[in-house]
């Protein structure tokens, strides 16, 4: 991770609704700039990550595979989500927490700072993962040597010891790979 990652800035979210809305109304270009761009991403069938403003601890990742105007106030709507493991979820598009959406075609790891792991709390994973890489990738040397996020930084992932796991560097450069590319 090269320090040049953290001096992109996220594009504002408004301006990117308003290339899906019509009009310079603040509400408007929100909500009908939010459906459109919804209705373009499962046209698209674009990978999505976003957070819903109830549950910021989760990320849900995803294909947008259905948008579902209400009846009675068209402004409002529900986004059907196949997530990664095919299930389907449906969220409704007030809980979406706007600032959060990214779509896999920007490269989402330059939205996240990295922040460095204490020594302290390494110490405590390894301990915990008894010295073993959890990973166990192909060529994994079982040699606990760095400290891998179980969600990766580049999806929102966070420091929090739930999120962390012991890992060799071969898995650990491995995962990371994969996530590249
Ligand atoms: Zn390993």
């Amino acid at each position: 991770m090269n320090n040049e990652c953290k001096k992109e800035k996220k594009p504002d979210i408004i301006d990117i609704l308003r290339q899906f809305s019509e009009t310079d109304d603040i509400n408007t270009i929100t909500n009908k700039g939010l459906k459109n761009m919804f209705t373009f991403y499962k046209k698209e069938t674009t990978n999505i990550t976003f957070r819903l403003k109830n549950h910021q601890e989760y990320f849900i990742s995803g294909k947008v595979t259905d948008v579902i105007v209400g009846d009675s106030n068209k402004n409002l709507f529900l986004v059907e989500i196949e997530l990664e493991n095919k299930e389907k979820a449906i969220f409704g598009s007030w809980y979406i927490d706007i600032e959060t959406i990214i779509p896999s075609s920007y490269n989402p790891i330059r939205y996240f700072n990295r922040i460095p792991i204490s020594e302290e709390v390494k110490s405590e994973i390894f301990n915990r993962d008894n010295n073993e890489c959890i990973l166990k990738l192909d060529g994994c040397t079982n040699i606990a040597e760095e400290i891998d996020h179980i969600i990766p930084v580049s999806k929102g992932g966070l420091n929090n010891k739930e999120n962390l796991q012991a890992s060799c560097s071969n898995c650990n450069r491995k995962k990371y790979n994969n996530l590249l590319f």
